[in-house]
């Protein structure tokens, strides 16, 4: 029997929260980040799927685009009717109102991903437009 996989905490502090769920070779069932880590600008988690299975149902976002990473394995997307192929590397912007799903369709191995949810069109300034260079001393 497979153990399905948790997001542990790590540590924190005032300003960060770090979790982790583990050898993502190792990774099973559907995690969600939020909740442990306290997130406030988007919902990540983790997913993975056998072969041959697909997520077990269609769902839409009212207001959250998603976006799928795909860190190991290959299968087909489905987008309203729109169906087209993914693996290692592919990323998935799926806009809100629309039904979406995800199958492994390869014969061996865990198709592994990440989702993240946030609001469509709420990004404002990022990297080089809200991120500032400062001079810390570095502890590393
Ligand atoms: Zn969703």
């Amino acid at each position: 029997m497979q153990v399905m996989s948790e997001l542990k905490k790590l540590n924190e502090g005032a300003k960060f929260s770090h979790g982790t769920v583990g050898n993502l070779g190792e990774f099973a069932g559907k995690v969600f980040v939020k909740d442990v880590l306290g997130e406030t600008s988007c919902e990540i988690s983790f997913g993975t799927l056998a072969p041959g299975e697909a997520v077990p149902f269609f769902h839409s976002h009212k207001e959250n685009e998603e976006n799928y990473i795909v860190l190991s394995g290959k299968g087909m997307f489905q987008v309203d009717d729109d169906v087209f192929a993914v693996g290692e590397g592919s990323v998935v912007r799926v806009a809100t109102g629309c039904d979406r799903n995800i199958k492994n369709t390869a014969e061996s191995g865990n198709l592994t991903y990440i989702c993240i949810q946030a609001r469509e069109g709420s990004l404002g300034g990022y990297t080089m437009t809200d991120g500032v260079v400062t001079e810390r001393k570095s502890l590393l």
